[in-house]
């Protein structure tokens, strides 16, 4: 699918999408080409806003990728994105470029409305802007991504791809919490999951990996990242997720709580004496494993582990304990598992993550195998032994090819 471009005399394909992630303090992007799906560059700015922000560009067209380094204010995401598009164009790819097709622009709450990627336009992005209530940390970085992207290049089209379209799948009776339905609607408060493009991308990929289509596995996707939540998807659509109103909810993670009882808040507020906002940075910064043993990265819990220390090996097995309560519920939504998919920063690496998860589960049919799990690979892979009756799976993400394939896709059928 690609769009003709007439450039002078000569014609110029339109496959290179670029992706957008804003974040409060920082934008990553990736500009790739769409025709055989090659990065181009890769890129990001951080600490949007200081006097210290860097951005960090790496060209991997070419045979040097060798990446270029900025250190100094940038003041705002307009700013931002300015640089990159300069870092683009001394690569001969800026935002001007005749092969550039689109934008797809990461949004982390699409809410029930969107339950597709689309192309933006001003009642998309007011939608977008009611929905700053339900993703107050989120969705307002993602604006100002989109809002700069159309002031530097109004003529193009840009897509919006959502964290949230992959769960709206969900029964009623698994995205609805408990509580008083009036309120819970005045205030649109339901389970919404997050992490839908990875956990979309790798269920695909896991079904690949099993010579089957979608539509015929029952899949477990674990998203370990510093962030972390899991799925459950039947026949490629997702029945279950662990995030609810916002990203706290779930899978221990490296700072967050994830799974609390709520009363803890209360209890915070009166008898801790601590304010709502103390208490939104306690559950969401100052937990999870960085609160249990005050670091975040798994390779250092290991290390520390290794070393003997007692609070590290604690904050593993809580978050393993949590890993495992969550495919045990799972495996019992789905009925039937074809597949447990391990994938993100710690799910891709850890080798003792995935084995302590799955130990002792074999009455599940899951096992892993201790040579293929020790085995590293960039590559989508199986980690159980030839007789498991049910798969277990390393499966890289991907989320940025998922927001460039879905935003050339969703423009190549506005084209045709
Ligand atoms: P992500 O959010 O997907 O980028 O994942 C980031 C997290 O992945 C880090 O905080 C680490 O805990 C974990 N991680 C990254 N590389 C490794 C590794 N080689 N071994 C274990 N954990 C890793």
């Amino acid at each position: 699918m690609t769009t003709p471009i007439a450039e002078g005399s000569s014609t110029v394909a339109a496959n290179h999408v670029l992706v957008l992630n804003s974040g409060s303090s920082s934008v990553k992007y990736q500009l790739l080409d769409m025709s055989d799906r090659s990065r181009l560059a890769v890129g990001l700015v951080e600490r949007i806003g200081e006097e210290t922000s860097r951005l960090v560009h790496t060209p991997l067209a070419g045979s040097d990728a060798e990446s270029r380094e900025r250190i100094g204010p940038i003041a705002d995401h307009e700013a931002a994105l300015k640089a990159a598009a300069e870092e683009l164009a001394a690569d001969g790819l800026g935002l001007d470029s005749p092969a550039l097709a689109a934008i797809g622009h990461r949004v982390v709450h699409g809410g029930l409305r969107f339950t597709e990627p689309v192309v933006i336009d001003d009642e998309v992005l007011k939608e977008i802007e009611r929905l700053v209530p339900v993703a107050p940390l989120h969705n307002p970085a993602n604006i100002v991504g989109i809002r700069t992207a159309q002031a530097l290049r109004p003529d193009l089209p840009q897509v919006a791809v959502f964290d949230t379209a992959f769960h709206t799948t969900m029964p009623e009776y698994a995205a609805r919490y408990a509580i008083d339905v009036e309120t819970a609607d005045a205030h649109r408060i339901r389970r919404y999951g997050f992490h839908g493009t990875s956990h979309a991308y790798v269920s695909r990929k896991a079904a690949e990996l099993l010579g089957r289509t979608p539509e015929e596995v029952n899949v477990i996707v674990l998203h370990l990242g510093n962030g972390a939540s899991a799925s459950a998807v039947a026949g490629g659509r997702c029945v279950e997720t662990s995030m609810g109103l916002t990203p706290l909810e779930g899978l221990v993670m490296g700072t967050r709580s994830g799974d609390i009882d709520p009363a803890v808040t209360f209890h915070l507020k009166r008898v801790a004496g601590m304010s709502t906002d103390e208490i939104d940075v306690l559950l969401n910064k100052k937990s999870g494993l960085v609160g249990l043993c005050g670091d975040n990265d798994m390779r250092e819990i290991r290390r520390r582990i290794d070393e003997g220390d007692e609070r590290a090996a604690l904050a593993f097995d809580i978050y393993v304990h949590r890993l495992k309560k969550y495919i045990g519920a799972y495996s019992a939504v789905l009925g039937r598992v074809d597949a447990v998919v391990f994938t993100a920063g710690v799910g891709e690496n850890s080798a003792p993550v995935r084995e302590a998860a799955i130990a002792g589960l074999e009455e599940f049919g899951l096992a892993v195998d201790a040579d293929l799990n020790a085995a590293r690979s960039g590559a989508p892979r199986l980690i159980s032994p030839d007789h498991a009756r049910v798969a277990v799976a390393v499966v890289p993400t991907d989320e940025e090819l998922e927001i460039a394939v879905q935003t050339f896709a969703l423009i190549g059928q506005a084209h045709n």
